[in-house]
């Protein structure tokens, strides 16, 4: 294994089996819907949009969004056109009020980086860590914070934000971030920014996750734990993540 992300090591705590299908048979389990196409246009304006002041961000988003569920088209994904033309009247509230929470949030800030690649050894393993960081930006404070965006519908509950391996992904981030730049870990904060489609109201909410050392030291054990599995070849079944397993009842799981 020469590299592993965030989102295979989460795949392979929700269920080795599901790991096992889909990174190493190759199977595509899941390939994709409205959601996710909604997410990476809601993601392409966030990241051109704080490049380029000129970005006319609805048209990037309608632009971007056709051009997904083109990529769905052709791999034969149902669409539901109901949810679709949903999703057309709910993005404008996003697009127009993330930059302005953005200011409302860290005041003062420059942009550090969008999309910032990672591709970092795990120390004592020939794996490297691999990920996208959404936003780094830095504040008249020295310090720097690192934000991935999630869109989602209305929120995310307090138990949801409090989720140790979803804030797992920031603390990683943070970690190898630093290690990259040769900047220390208290210099680093981390936030999520949730882009809601279908609130009625404060459409962008940023929220601080804390990511100090226990965090950092639990993060590092909970991606060495799968490295090493998933090098063992370790794919025991999970049955208790089988509800939104796209390999649920298939000939793959049956
Ligand atoms: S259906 Fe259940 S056991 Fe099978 S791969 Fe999915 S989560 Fe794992």
């Amino acid at each position: 294994m020469t590299h592993v992300s965030y989102s295979e090591i989460k795949i392979w705590h929700e269920c080795p089996f599901k790991h096992k299908l889909q990174y190493k048979d190759k199977l595509n389990g899941f390939l994709g819907n409205l959601h996710t196409a909604f997410g990476t246009a809601i993601h392409s304006v966030c990241e051109h949009g704080l490049l380029d002041e000129n970005l006319d961000r609805e048209a990037h988003f309608l632009e971007q969004f056709e051009k997904e569920i083109g990529s769905l088209n052709e791999k034969e994904v149902d669409i539901d056109e109901k949810l679709r033309s949903q999703m057309m009247g709910q993005y404008a509230p996003i697009v127009s009020s993330f930059k302005d929470e953005l200011e409302n949030y860290f005041g003062d800030f420059e942009v550090v980086e969008t999309e910032e690649a990672l591709y970092e050894d795990i120390e004592g393993h020939d794996t490297k860590f691999k990920g996208f960081i959404d936003l780094v930006v830095k504040t008249p404070d020295g310090r720097y914070h690192i934000l991935d965006w999630k869109t989602c519908s209305w929120g995310w509950n307090a138990r949801k934000k409090a989720d140790k391996i979803i804030n797992y992904q920031l603390t990683l981030y943070k970690f190898f971030w630093a290690k990259k730049h040769n900047i220390p870990l208290e210099m680093v904060e981390t936030h999520f920014g949730l882009l809601k489609r279908t609130a009625k109201k404060n459409n962008t909410e940023i929220f601080r996750v804390t990511s100090g050392p226990k965090k950092v030291k639990n993060a590092l054990t909970f991606l060495e734990k799968a490295v090493i599995n998933i090098t063992r070849n370790v794919s025991i079944k999970n049955r208790l993540s089988c509800k939104n397993c796209a390999f649920y009842k298939t000939e793959h799981c049956p």
